[in-house]
């Protein structure tokens, strides 16, 4: 490993560490819902994309099932279809940044990353969302700030599975991983693209929702959307005046 390998990577996992769920993100993440009721939402990052997003909603409409879906402003571009599907079905959509770019959060000056992927997805579905995930989970106290002001809320999660690996991690473990983690409240996130992609053809993460599904309901557990879950608006208008935090 040469000497910039090693920085990266020491760099992530601090970033990692200080910036994303479960310990990062200074008090702007709502990484779960309640623990008091069994209820847990299912959230896809990165997307839209063909045939990944399309065989997912396929899966998520046979088992009736509705998700949270935070998507990148390029792949919007790309695939307006498919985020209108979504949005048609029932499902929710909210905003994963213009181009899914660690530094763009990292800056200090500017919000036009969020600002870009509000009017894109606005411009399909005709709302402007209110939740917003982080790419990567980083988030700096300023863009917390920015995204306050701007009426956002900030998802973060309590269970991520390797559905984001290539060679795909195979949907049983998925799940294996999952349900040992599973908790009231829980907010898992899953993949149903990668960022900036514009074909993504993984099969794994539908698999493993069609095994997962039927497990959690005899278990008892509701599949609900992140709004559901924690009693937040998914779409409104832009405040004017910043909460004070
Ligand atoms: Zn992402």
């Amino acid at each position: 490993m040469n000497l910039r390998s090693t920085a990266a990577t020491t760099i992530d996992t601090m970033g990692n560490l200080i910036l994303s769920p479960p310990y990062g993100g200074f008090g702007y993440y709502h990484n779960h819902g309640p623990r008091t009721k069994k209820v847990v939402a299912l959230t896809f990052d990165d997307g839209p994309s063909k045939p990944c997003s399309e065989e997912l909603l396929d899966t998520l409409g046979e088992l009736n099932v509705k998700g949270t879906f935070f998507c990148v402003g390029l792949s919007v571009t790309w695939h307006p279809d498919v985020l209108a599907r979504a949005y048609a079905e029932g499902h929710i959509i909210g905003n994963h940044s213009m181009m899914h770019s660690r530094k763009a959060g990292l800056m200090l000056t500017s919000g036009a990353h969020i600002d870009a992927a509000t009017h894109e997805i606005e411009q399909v579905i005709g709302q402007r969302p209110r939740l917003y995930r982080p790419p990567w989970g980083w988030l700096t106290p300023w863009e917390g700030i920015r995204l306050r002001q701007r009426g956002y809320e900030v998802i973060g999660w309590d269970i991520y599975p390797d559905d984001w690996k290539l060679p795909e991690v195979k949907a049983e473990l998925l799940v294996e991983d999952v349900y040992s983690q599973i908790r009231p409240g829980s907010i898992i996130l899953f993949h149903d693209s990668v960022s900036n992609k514009i074909r993504w053809e993984k099969k794994e993460t539908a698999r493993a929702i069609r095994m997962l599904i039927p497990r959690l309901r005899d278990e008892g557990y509701e599949v609900v959307t992140v709004p559901e879950m924690l009693n937040l608006p998914a779409y409104g208008p832009r405040h004017t005046t910043p909460k004070a935090h």
